[in-house]
């Protein structure tokens, strides 16, 4: 396992982490607790210890089944969090106030069953809250030691450096992968300019490039994927034939699969840990073989002569974006 250094947090940190937003069932279409509690065990005894979960996925769940799966092993795990929704009537909404936080970071630790927040994050930035009342709660947490180290999420450079003003920020997660790499423009920079690391979200663009799927791959009611405009016709089939020709190169010139390719791809970009969602332990399988190899300036390349080739609507993960309250 390769590992970097997270400021704040004593343990090196590995370089792929557990998403356990499927964990938490909603949007995915519901998940196996047993299963899961497998799947967290299964990635700290593969070397994977940064654990990355929130209150919004499955409304706490995700959280208690990291908690009750690491009873035991809380010392092995670098437990990431996060704060600043809320679903007052089920449905989720940014909320990022310093009362809202003070709150949310009571309800966390008790989930989790611990006394510490490893990483605690903000998910979404909130537009009706000002960015130095959310930094200046979570460096409050950070002094009293309930956190250890604070990140954000969705951020844009604007934003972290606003945030910046009145927080010690460590890590920034946005969304990244092969198939969506909008922040090379803008975030990734910044976050190699200032020493932050990356915790790249959808590592496997929400399974795409594990290299599994197929035009008749169905989804189950309540699964996000549904509604996602990368897994429907006709863009689907780009987005597929794109992942057969990345299966091709990785296999031909380096005698790995796809998935490890795509891990990989990420881990070569920067300061970055790749963030790999995953619901069953057989799905952590070939997490070894992202490791001990680089792709080549040509590699990189080619790649991105075959993604230009293959799909001609390209298309982000905005539909993920969840909504601001009423002003
Ligand atoms: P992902 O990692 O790109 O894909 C996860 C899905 O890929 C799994 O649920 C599984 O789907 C499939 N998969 C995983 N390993 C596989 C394998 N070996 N073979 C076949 N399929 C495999 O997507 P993600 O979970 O959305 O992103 C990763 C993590 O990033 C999340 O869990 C969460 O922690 C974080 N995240 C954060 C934000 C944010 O706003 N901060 C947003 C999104 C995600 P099936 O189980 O259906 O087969």
């Amino acid at each position: 396992m390769e590992t970097l250094h997270i400021e704040g947090i004593a343990a090196p940190v590995s370089r792929v982490g557990l998403g356990t937003w499927a964990i938490g069932g909603s949007m995915w279409g519901g998940a196996d607790d047993a299963q899961s509690i497998a799947t967290i065990r299964a990635a700290i005894d593969s070397g994977i210890n940064l654990i990355d979960t929130a209150p919004a996925y499955g409304f706490g769940h995700s959280e208690e089944v990291v908690g009750k799966a690491l009873e035991g092993l809380r010392d092995k795990a670098v437990i990431a969090t996060k704060a600043g929704l809320d679903w007052p009537d089920g449905k989720v909404l940014r909320n990022a106030t310093a009362a809202r936080i003070s709150t949310e970071v009571e309800d966390s630790l008790r989930r989790l069953r611990t006394d510490r927040i490893d990483l605690y994050q903000v998910h979404w930035p909130d537009p009706l809250v000002p960015h130095d009342e959310t930094a200046m709660e979570l460096e409050k947490l950070r002094r009293e030691g309930k956190i250890l180290a604070i990140g954000v999420s969705n951020y844009s450079p604007t934003q972290m450096e606003s945030f910046r003003r009145k927080a010690r920020l460590a890590t920034v997660q946005p969304p990244y992968n092969l198939f969506e790499r909008s922040i090379e423009q803008d975030v990734l920079p910044y976050a190699k300019q200032h020493g932050l690391v990356v915790l790249a979200y959808g590592a496997l663009c929400r399974g795409l490039l594990s290299g599994r799927m197929h035009a008749d791959t169905a989804f189950p009611i309540g699964d996000l994927r549904k509604s996602d405009p990368k897994f429907k016709q006709p863009r689907f089939r780009q987005y597929l034939a794109a992942v057969d020709a990345l299966q091709r190169l990785a296999r031909e010139r380096h005698g790995k699969p796809v998935l490890a390719l795509a891990i990989r791809w990420i881990l070569d970009r920067g300061p970055t840990v790749a963030l790999w969602g995953a619901r069953r332990p057989d799905q952590l399988a070939g997490v070894d073989e992202a490791f001990g190899w680089k792709l080549s300036d040509g590699d990189l390349r080619d790649i991105d002569a075959l993604l230009a080739q293959h799909i001609t609507d390209p298309v982000g993960p905005e539909f993920m974006a969840p909504p601001a309250r009423q002003a």
